[in-house]
């Protein structure tokens, strides 16, 4: 076996381990990684030094948790490389509430420890020092046949620690693998188990599940395997429920095409949220319509909203996650006709949703029209709604982006406000406009005094040249807007 590429970081820790006296694996993941071509994301020693011998081999160590794991703080750059985690040989003991082992024994060996690891892709051992590769329970072969099998009898495995069901789906997506038959079987067994799991190691499950290239079918094997109702259960009940003639999927499919467009995209965790839970109310409020002939889903954002904010709550996601989400369900209706909105509305919607999400809930229309399984993705209405929310959000051209206001005008001038002021104001706009470099305190209220001298008729003829100017420059930055847009 040739000696894989490992980073000096990682390598000078297993050889303090080694030259102590100690073996030193790498295992888990970053093997798994490594055989696959694909770079790890994080580097896992494993020794048989316990915890006490390895804090003394290294000048600068942080003992972890419980598990018997010390971080070796190193000299890397390099965050991902800065500590390397080593963990003692473990081996566990029963378990009885199916998520944690009732005891942990260190310093066994490295068999007992590949035995507890949970998939085969993740129980092998490599030794940097002699290149060895550990690999009792067939990785090789299951990694080549892109296949997730548990180590050991998957349903013990399963009962063991229920997580382990949710880490199979998610590592299929992650790594494109099947999950192997009887591994597959033993969760659809097992599924209910994940009720004792936390919620909150379930959503970090489930976050890094939406955060692959393909959620779509992660959440569609939940589903089929029975995770997903604890996990999500509002989804499931758009199972079956079919909409209106716009729309060739039942709710649940259209909802998780939804949110699979989004991670195409590559858009965020929040606006993946958002799209797979977007029309969650709307089985609860669909009723027939006799006068339309069709399903209808009146209100259907205000009941999501609310369904929303309860389920993600229920899985302690971070509060601005939260408001973030509920607020793109209840405003995902939003009408876009481009004959028929106005400015005025537009900006309604922009005060609704928030101008820091305004982009996002676009977004989320385009994963709402492409979950339906029409194929267009920027038509022009589309556009047109774009280049109207560029135009609501920016500042308009005015006097109000001047370093000085009518106030310091009048107390230069020293005289009381009249229109002597406004004329003022424009023709020192129209010079700004010109160079806005002058826009400053100081060269304004110098012009200020100068133009105080001139006569009512002068002042206000270059006035109203001030405002003339506004207008055309008006004119223009709305015109770049619509060219940037193709309206
Ligand atoms: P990645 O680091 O790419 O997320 P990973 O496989 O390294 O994937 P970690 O959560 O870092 O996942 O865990 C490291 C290793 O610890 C795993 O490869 C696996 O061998 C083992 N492991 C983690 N969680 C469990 C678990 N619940 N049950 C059994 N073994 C586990
Ligand atoms: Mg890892």
């Amino acid at each position: 076996m040739t000696k894989l590429a490992i980073p000096k970081e990682v390598l000078i820790v297993a050889d303090g381990l080694e030259n102590a006296g100690f073996e030193a694996y790498l295992v888990g993941g970053c093997v798994r990684d490594i055989v696959l071509e694909k770079k790890p994301k994080d580097w896992d020693l494993t020794t048989n030094a316990t915890p006490e011998e390895i804090q003394k081999i290294f000048p600068e160590t942080f003992y972890e948790n419980t598990y018997g794991t010390v971080g070796v703080v190193g000299e890397s750059e390099d965050p991902t490389l800065k500590v390397i985690e080593v963990t003692p040989y473990r081996k566990e003991g029963t378990y009885s509430d199916a998520r944690r082992p009732d005891m942990v024994e260190f310093g066994v060996s490295l068999e007992e420890d590949l035995k507890r690891r949970d998939f085969t892709v993740n129980a092998i051992a490599y030794r940097p020092k002699t290149g060895e590769m550990v690999d009792l329970h067939g990785g090789h072969e299951d990694i080549k046949n892109r296949l997730i099998r548990a180590v050991g009898n998957p349903n013990t495995r399963f009962q063991e620690d229920a997580l382990r069901m949710m880490r199979a789906v998610r590592l299929s997506a992650e790594l494109g693998f099947a999950i192997e038959q009887e591994t597959a079987e033993a969760l659809h067994t097992n599924a209910s188990q994940l009720e004792k799991i936390s919620k909150e190691r379930i959503r970090d499950e489930f976050v890094r599940i939406l955060e692959t290239a393909t959620p779509m079918q992660a959440i569609f094997l939940s589903q089929k395997l029975g995770l997903l109702k604890y996990i999500a259960p509002d989804l499931e009940l758009g199972i079956g429920i079919g909409q209106n003639q716009a729309h060739s999927f039942d709710v649940f499919e259209h909802l998780v095409r939804a949110m699979q467009h989004a991670a195409d995209k590559e858009w965020t965790t929040t606006i993946r949220l958002a799209a797979l839970f977007h029309d969650v109310g709307k089985p609860e409020t669909r009723r027939w319509s006799d006068e339309k002939k069709d399903w209808t889903f009146h209100g259907h954002e205000v009941i999501g909203a609310r369904i929303t904010k309860k389920a993600l709550r229920e899985l302690k996601f971070p509060n601005e996650v939260i408001e973030i989400a509920v607020k793109l369900v209840r405003w995902h209706m939003f009408f876009s006709d481009p004959d028929k909105i106005t400015l005025s509305a537009v900006r309604r919607m922009i005060v609704n949703v928030g101008q820091e999400n305004i982009w996002d809930l676009l977004n989320l229309r385009i994963c709402d029209r492409i979950g339906t399984g029409r194929p267009k993705e920027q038509p022009f209405r589309f556009r047109k709604y774009k280049s109207m929310v560029d135009e609501a959000l920016r500042d308009p051209i005015s006097v109000a982006m001047l370093a000085v206001d009518g106030e310091m005008v009048i107390k230069i001038l020293g005289e009381k406000p009249g229109p002597r002021v406004g004329w003022i104001l424009h023709a020192l706009l129209e010079e700004v406009l010109e160079d806005p470099k002058k826009n400053t305190k100081e060269y304004l209220e110098e012009k200020v005094k100068v133009l105080s001298l001139m006569e009512d008729s002068a002042l206000k003829e270059m006035g109203e040249e001030g405002k003339k100017a506004r207008e055309k420059a008006e004119e223009k930055e709305l015109e770049e807007i619509r060219a940037k847009y193709h309206v």
